[in-house]
């Protein structure tokens, strides 16, 4: 397994291809290594006596000790302990830990190449397998590039005006294939090693050159990372804290004919697997939301309860309300992510593929409430993190003393405190990570509607109906 070192150093010899402030800039510029922390951390705590239960795991190729990050699961409890990893991570960042972007694509592609084979007698199962031994041995990160930019929202694939909305072969060779079109909202792109790429939707049949998946190293000739950061507001070192370290690029990732090699093809043309392969990442993605919406929802609960302490106001009833709907929304989703652990099913690849309702009815738990948990943080409160001044004037040597002064609620707590509970509130409800954070939670592995649309399409409402039938007495044939 790799170090945080050792993983930085491979980044800075990336070839420079991300766009950020109007530069072009390599992996080692400081912006980008300040956005892989939470990534850097994956590292660090798997060699963590306190972590490593959760952040290490055997391959089950190999035999070798792996970070479980790049895992393939084998049973409901690599399912349950991928959660419980995922939500104690997040509790140690702050937020969105990012490197399950991989776990959940080469998940997706262990099921979905091994299934592809079986119907159409292809190798994709083999061609994959080598690469995760390369993946694992080399303990990479992987970003994951499904969602394309679609254009027209009304037309397919194959009716845009212009065919690279969705990224689409443009050329087939006896080596391989070029790609066109693009990827956006890709978190970590920027600071992985690899892309993992699939198409984001169901494919009609004559839309063959959609269905396309493969992995491709981050830097490879032809593609552009157009870059957008989401850091917290910078502080004087005196009141410097942990949740600023968290940080995030998103990506929008141009192909411009890239070329693909064969060995790194996943699929190439059978349409209904490049559907398969989407819902299939999703379904991993929604079980892993499972993990993370409650990790950040502790933070979100923990900073709730300490500034009504501090206002004192934590033991008044409209305040401990707040409370039980933070904890009720946090504990349903892990409930359902646990539940969806131990009803999961082994597909023929020998994966372990989460339970398809409650995953999904867990994520859209979790995404149905996301606004509201941020409401729940502002109104406890108050107005003060839209108008807490920042630390050169907490610093400043005329108004400093203002500022400490009427920042303080309760007489024995330290006024610097209070400012510091204050500052993380400010973080995450007006800073540009919790604004990403939010509008992550009701997008990310598909908008609303598509949880709604997994779990319509899986669950048996006609058992439901002769339920009733029965109950009401009537017979039918
Ligand atoms: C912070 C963040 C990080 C993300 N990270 C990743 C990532 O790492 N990798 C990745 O691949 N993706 C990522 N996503 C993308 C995410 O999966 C998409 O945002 C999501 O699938 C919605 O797609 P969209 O943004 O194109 O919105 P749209 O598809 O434009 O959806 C907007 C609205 O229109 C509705 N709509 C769209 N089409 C139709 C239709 N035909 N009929 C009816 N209604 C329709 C949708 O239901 C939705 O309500 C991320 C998103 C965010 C916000």
């Amino acid at each position: 397994m790799r170090t945080s070192q050792e993983y930085l150093q491979k980044l800075a010899g990336m070839r420079p291809n991300i766009y950020l402030d109007g530069e072009c800039i390599g992996r080692d510029h400081p912006k980008v290594v300040h956005a892989s922390y939470a990534i850097q951390l994956t590292f660090d705590k798997a060699s963590d006596p306190e972590y490593s239960k959760w952040l290490t795991t055997t391959s089950h190729v190999s035999g070798q000790p792996i970070n479980r990050f790049n895992h393939i699961h084998q049973s409901p409890e690599d399912l349950l302990l991928k959660q419980e990893m995922t939500r104690k991570m997040c509790n140690l960042v702050g937020g969105c830990i990012q490197r399950c972007m991989g776990a959940d694509s080469m998940n997706g592609l262990s099921v979905v190449t091994k299934n592809c084979d079986l119907k159409y007698g292809t190798d994709y199962h083999a061609r994959w397998l080598k690469y995760l031994a390369y993946f694992q041995e080399n303990d990479l990160v992987a970003a994951a590039s499904q969602t394309d930019a679609k254009g027209d929202r009304s037309k397919r694939p194959s009716e845009q005006d212009d065919p690279d909305m969705y990224l689409h072969v443009v050329e087939r060779r006896d080596d391989g294939v070029i790609v066109s079109g693009a990827k956006l909202h890709n978190t970590m792109a920027p600071y992985s090693d690899e892309l993992l790429v699939f198409p984001t939707r169901a494919l009609a049949k004559h839309e063959q050159d959609y269905a396309i998946a493969f992995a491709i190293p981050a830097d490879a000739e032809g593609i552009y990372m157009i870059g957008r950061q989401a850091f917290a507001p910078e502080r004087q070192p005196n009141l410097a804290a942990p949740y600023p370290k968290l940080a995030d690029i998103e990506s929008m990732t141009v192909f411009d004919r890239v070329f693909v090699p064969n060995e790194r093809i996943f699929l190439n043309g059978e349409t209904d697997m490049g559907g398969q392969l989407a819902l299939t990442f999703a379904l991993y993605h929604r079980h892993s939301y499972c993990g993370c919406k409650p990790g950040v929802a502790d933070v979100m609960l923990g900073l709730t309860a300490l500034l009504a302490d501090y206002n004192g106001v934590e033991k008044k009833d409209n305040v401990r309300a707040t409370f039980a709907d933070m904890i009720s929304v946090a504990e349903l989703v892990f409930a359902a992510g646990i539940a969806s652990g131990v009803k999961s099913f082994n597909a023929p690849s020998g994966t372990q593929v989460p339970n398809i309702i409650y995953a999904n009815v867990g994520r859209r738990h979790a995404g149905h409430n996301m606004y509201h948990e941020y409401e729940c943080l502002c109104d406890v409160a108050g107005g003060l993190p839209a108008t807490l001044p920042l630390t050169p004037e907490y610093n400043h040597p005329v108004v400093g003393d203002f500022v400490r002064k009427y920042v303080k609620r309760r007489a024995d707590v330290p006024e610097e405190n209070h400012y510091r509970a204050y500052h993380l509130a400010s973080d995450i409800l007006t800073g540009e990570g919790g604004a990403a954070l939010l509008i992550a939670g009701v997008h990310g592995g598909g908008s609303p509607i598509m949880e709604d649309i997994a779990i319509l399409g899986s669950y048996d409402i006609n058992g439901k109906k002769k339920l009733a039938k029965f109950l009401a007495g009537i017979e039918e044939d």
